[in-house]
C-alpha cells in the first residue's frame, strides 16, 4: 500500500507552498487508495514558533486535507533516534565528535583561506575507544556524525529524473546534536522508515538533503522510499513567493475571504497539468485525477488574478443562504464600530442581509470585498454632486428627473416596491414621456447608492425599500 506524509516543521504559519506540498502528497495517496499521514518535525528547539502547530492543523483542516491516523510528533521520539544513532556508531557508520563551536569555526576559517569547501575534517574519527569513553565520562558535550562513505549516490526523482552526486562533496552530517535532539536528516529518515512511507513528496528545497538521506538508508540497510521534489511556487517576477507579494499564509487567504475550494483548485494547478482544458476540480475530482507524471519540473507562477477567478466561480456556486453566512463576518453591519449609523431591526435581519449579498454574488471575487461593495446600504451616501449628472445632460436635468421619480414613486404602494414592478413602471413612463433612459436611470441609481458603480436602480430600490429610497432621492435633490 502506498503511504505518503506531510512533515512540516512548526517554525511559523502554514504557507501556501506548504499547503500545496501537503495537497500533492494527500492526492497521490488518495489516488492510489493509500494513506496520508501527518508528522510534526519539531526537533529544532531554536526554530520552534509557538502556535505554528495549530496554524498548520487549522490550515489543513480548512482545506479539507485530512490525514489518516494519529499525528506523530518527533520531539516525543528522541530515544528512538538516539538508539538508531548508537546502532550506526556500533556498525562503524557514525562517530562521536567533541569539537567545540570555536574549533569548528577555526577549521572553517582555515579552509576558507585555503579556498577549500567547508567540511568537517574528521579529526574526531580517529579518537581511540578509551579517549571517547573518557570524554563521555567527563560529560564533554558531543555530537554524533555520519561517516559519509566514498563513492557516488544516485537518486531517481519521480519529477526530476536521475541525479548523481559525488559523496566526496558531502560533509559528515551531524545526526544527534549536543542537546541530544536528532537533526532533521536522522529523524526524517528514521521516521519515514518506521512509518513505512513509500513516497516522499516534498518541496524542491529538500533536494540537496536527499543524497544524505539515501546514504543513511544504505547505512541502515533499509530500502529507501521513492522521492518526488516539487518545484517552488514563484511570484510573478519569478522570485520566491514571499510576504512582499501579498498574502502567503493559508490563514491570511482564509481571512481575506478566499474559499477553500478555490484555493485547493488553484494550487492543484500550480505545477500539475490535468492533461486537458478542464480547470474546475473539486478535491474529490482531484483525488481521482491526480497523477505525479503530470507534475512539472519548472517553477509555477502564483497569479492572484487567477485565484480570484476561481474564487469568484466558487462564490457563484454557493446557495444564497451559504453565501450570506460566509459574508456575515465582513458586512459593515456586523461591525457597528465601523460606522456611526444605528441599524434598525429590519436592516439587521437575515432576509435583508441576504438580499444585499444576492446583489453582489455575481461580482464578488473574495468575501472581504462585500464590505466595501455594500457599505452604502448601512450608511447614508454622501453625494458628489457631479456624479448625479448623466453624461449627456446637465445637473438641472438630473434634478428634474429625480423630482419626477419622486412624484411617481410616492404613488407606488409598499408591496409593489419590487424590482420587476418598478422596472415596468419606470420604463413605461420613460417610453410614454419619450425620455432618455440614461437621463432617468443614471441619477436614480446614483441617488440610491451614491456610487459610480453599483447594481441597477430597480434592484437597489427593492432592497432599500420605499422609505429609504425616497429619502435618498430627496437628499440627492437637496444637494443639487
Ligand atoms: N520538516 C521539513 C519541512 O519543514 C520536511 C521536509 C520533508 O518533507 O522531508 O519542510
Amino acid at each position: 500500500m502506498f503511504k505518503t506524509r506531510f512533515a512540516p516543521s512548526p517554525t511559523g504559519d502554514l504557507h501556501i507552498g506548504g499547503l500545496r506540498t501537503a495537497l500533492f502528497a494527500y492526492l497521490f495517496a488518495k489516488k492510489n487508495h493509500g494513506e496520508f499521514v501527518l508528522r510534526i518535525e519539531d526537533t529544532d528547539q531554536t526554530r520552534y514558533k509557538e502556535g505554528s502547530v495549530d496554524s498548520i492543523l487549522q490550515g489543513l483542516f480548512w482545506a479539507g486535507i485530512n490525514h489518516d491516523g494519529e499525528i506523530t510528533y518527533q520531539s516525543k521520539r528522541t530515544e528512538i533516534y538516539q538508539k538508531y544513532a548508537k546502532e550506526l556508531i556500533n556498525n562503524g557508520h557514525a562517530y562521536y565528535c567533541f569539537c567545540s563551536a570555536e574549533t569548528l569555526d577555526e577549521m572553517r576559517k582555515e579552509q576558507e583561506v585555503k579556498k577549500q569547501a567547508p567540511m568537517y575534517d574528521r579529526r574526531c574519527l580517529n579518537l581511540s575507544n578509551e579517549e571517547i569513553a573518557k570524554k563521555l565520562q567527563a560529560g564533554e558535550p558531543y555530537v554524533i556524525r555520519l561517516k559519509i562513505p566514498a563513492g557516488q549516490t544516485k537518486l531517481t526523482d519521480l519529477i526530476r529524473g536521475q541525479i548523481e552526486i559525488d559523496n566526496a562533496n558531502i560533509d559528515d552530517q551531524v545526526l544527534i546534536k549536543s542537546d541530544g535532539f536528532p537533526t532533521y536528516h536522522l529523524a526524517n529518515v528514521v521516521d519515514d522508515h518506521e512509518m513505512n512511507i513509500t513516497h516522499v513528496i516534498r518541496a524542491e528545497e529538500w533536494l540537496p538533503s536527499t543524497p544524505k538521506h539515501l546514504i543513511l538508508y544504505q547505512m541502515f540497510s533499509w530500502t529507501p522510499p521513492e522521492f518526488a521534489h516539487l518545484s517552488m511556487i514563484l511570484a510573478p517576477d519569478k522570485s520566491k513567493l514571499s510576504k512582499r507579494h501579498g498574502a502567503t499564509s493559508v490563514m491570511e487567504f482564509k481571512n481575506l475571504g478566499y474559499l477553500p475550494e478555490a484555493v485547493v483548485n488553484y494550487i492543484a494547478l500550480l505545477g500539475w497539468n490535468p492533461g486537458s482544458d478542464k480547470e474546475i476540480f473539486s478535491l474529490e475530482n482531484l483525488e481521482y485525477e491526480f497523477s505525479l507524471d503530470r507534475v512539472q519540473k519548472a517553477g509555477a507562477i502564483f497569479d492572484i488574478e487567477k485565484l480570484n477567478w476561481f474564487n469568484g466561480h466558487y462564490i457563484r456556486q454557493k446557495s444564497l443562504d451559504e453565501l450570506t453566512d460566509l459574508c456575515l463576518p465582513y458586512l459593515t453591519i456586523c461591525h457597528p464600530e465601523r460606522s456611526a449609523t444605528k441599524w434598525s431591526e429590519a436592516e439587521g435581519s437575515r432576509v435583508y442581509l441576504s438580499k444585499i449579498v444576492a446583489l453582489e454574488q455575481e461580482r464578488l471575487k473574495k468575501l472581504s470585498d462585500i464590505k466595501e461593495a455594500t457599505e452604502y446600504f448601512f450608511t447614508e451616501p454622501i453625494y458628489e454632486k457631479e456624479l448625479l449628472q448623466w453624461r449627456k445632460a446637465d445637473l438641472n436635468d438630473a434634478k428634474n428627473k429625480l423630482e419626477f421619480l419622486l412624484t411617481e414613486l410616492q404613488k407606488v404602494p409598499n408591496e409593489n416596491f419590487t424590482r420587476s414592478a418598478l422596472e415596468q413602471l419606470i420604463k413605461g413612463l420613460i417610453e410614454a414621456e419619450k425620455l432618455d433612459t440614461g437621463a432617468v436611470l443614471w441619477p436614480m441609481r446614483v441617488a440610491l447608492s451614491g456610487r459610480k458603480n453599483s447594481p441597477g436602480p430597480f434592484e437597489l430600490a427593492e432592497v432599500l425599500g420605499k422609505e429609504k429610497s425616497l429619502g435618498r432621492i430627496k437628499n440627492a435633490i437637496k444637494i443639487i
